[in-house]
């Protein structure tokens, strides 16, 4: 551990300290009632989409699959409701353009306990068996990535891996899901991580957690000394100094190792895998009792909602029908952003549903809208705020002067735009409010849509 790091509070280079705003941190996790409908897009994660294996009229119960894949980086989904196929076919999605989704009416009344599933005993299981497992749980990143988590516990056959990275930093302000998750679902949080350690044979875990969340370390400690000794290998749980944004894969590596994933590397080239707490403590719920995932914690936040919380809510839900019960019921009139105020992105619509990889709902009302709303966009002063912030060592600045011209080439070639994860540092601190994160998605995903069409 980088012990001499942390008391010098140096956990990486450069990164902000924006005002944390967790209003929700020391709420308990809430249920959200069924909606009168669900909306399961099958796009939820990158691979190819899975297929409905239901008819439209067909009954369903809770937990039941719904669609399936072959292809690896694909994952299937399971019906989050009891009730009946209502419609299969296009409807609004999270980003913007339609998508093929199942659309399930809830019967009213019914129960929220999972109606599919049988459990099984993984004791002896193999690693390939545990993944499969996984796989079929359709379980992706809960942290707001939504890759597929079996294909990202499965170890390429040349390399080997000795120690799994649990991501609990949650650096973005106003989310606390993946806090509450680990002071209220510890135990189910280690069985988790033993479950990914045996798919990934890594010998120790170690779960970093920001160190304005003494209380999750505390939990996690608890949970693991219940435990007792782990054929596994050992756990650990480590406070990294509070910085934005320290829930990145490399960054989080760099707090607790001091060592750097290369350019363009995994952290499976160092033998690591990361994982975040929220996807590892639904597996050590879902795998015993051999169910799929229906559901998932969700914090939903924001000076526009009234009852500010963590909610269980079940996947499918229209973020409409969650603001209306959370106390955000005038939500047009509003901002709604899905995920933090960093890295997340303005709902399409409020009819689009929460989906896997939504860890939050943030709702600002017109009055916090005002002072943003009035900020111009001034010409770059060269003041180089934003290099100085850049986590990854880029040089926004350059980078948005080739975005205003439309160099995307350029910018990927030689200014290293793949390696910017899109944390938004640059875009906090730039006092000409320039726009840089949004200029650096759209040169991405225009890189992106060349390169397909030239495969
Ligand atoms: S958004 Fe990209 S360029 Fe801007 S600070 Fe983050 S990594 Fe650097
Ligand atoms: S922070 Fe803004 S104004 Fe300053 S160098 Fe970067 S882009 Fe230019």
């Amino acid at each position: 551990m980088k012990l001499l790091s942390y008391f010098r509070g140096e956990a990486f280079q450069r990164g902000v300290h924006p005002p944390s705003c967790k209003l929700t941190a020391q709420t308990q996790i809430r249920r959200l009632p069924f909606p009168p409908k669900v909306v399961v897009p099958l796009s939820q994660h990158i691979g190819k989409l899975p297929h409905p294996i239901v008819k439209v009229g067909q009954e369903v119960v809770r937990g039941e699959p719904i669609a399936r894949t072959d292809d690896w980086l694909s994952v299937p989904h399971h019906a989050p409701v009891t009730g009946v196929v209502e419609f299969i076919g296009l409807r609004p999605g999270v980003r913007g353009p339609w998508v093929e989704s199942i659309v399930i009416r809830a019967h009213p009344g019914s129960s929220q306990e999972d109606l599919w599933g049988q459990p099984r005993d993984l004791s002896t299981a193999s690693g390939a068996d545990i993944l499969q497992a996984i796989w079929d749980t359709g379980m992706v990143g809960l942290g707001g990535a939504a890759f597929p988590t079996h294909a990202k516990l499965t170890v390429p056959k040349q390399a080997k891996v000795h120690t799994l990275v649990v991501n609990g930093c949650e650096c973005e302000p106003y989310l606390t899901c993946d806090h509450r998750v680990m002071v209220e679902q510890a135990d189910a949080l280690v069985a988790g991580i033993r479950y990914a350690m045996r798919a990934t044979a890594a010998v120790r875990a170690i779960v970093g957690i920001e160190d304005n969340k003494p209380d999750a370390r505390n939990a996690i400690q608890e949970a693991i000394r219940r435990a007792g000794s782990l054929p596994e290998g050992e756990i650990h749980a480590e406070l990294v100094p509070t910085k934005y944004p320290q829930g990145s894969e490399k960054m989080l590596i760099m707090a607790l190792f001091g060592v750097e994933i290369p350019a363009g590397g995994l952290p499976v080239s160092l033998g690591m895998v990361v994982n975040n707490v929220g996807t590892l403590a639904a597996l050590g719920r879902l795998l015993p009792a051999g169910r799929g995932l229906t559901e998932r914690v969700v914090t939903i936040t924001g000076p526009g909602v009234a009852r500010p919380g963590d909610y269980i809510v079940p996947l499918g839900t229209p973020i409409r029908f969650v603001l209306d019960y959370a106390g955000a019921p005038d939500a047009t009139a509003r901002q709604i952003i899905l995920g933090g105020p960093m890295m997340g992105q303005a709902a399409a619509s409020l009819d689009v549903p929460i989906t896997k990889g939504i860890s939050g709902v943030l709702v600002l009302r017109g009055e916090d809208l005002a002072d943003r709303a009035g900020l111009k966009t001034y010409p770059c002063i060269k003041c180089a705020e934003c290099v100085e912030s850049c986590p990854m060592g880029l040089n926004p600045s350059q980078l948005g002067m080739l975005a205003a011209k439309r160099e995307y080439d350029l910018m990927g070639s030689n200014f290293h735009l793949g390696e910017c994860f899109e944390c938004g540092c640059c875009t906090y601190v730039c006092p000409s409010n320039i726009p840089l994160v949004q200029q650096f998605r759209v040169a991405k995903q225009i890189l992106r849509e060349k390169a397909v069409a030239k495969s």
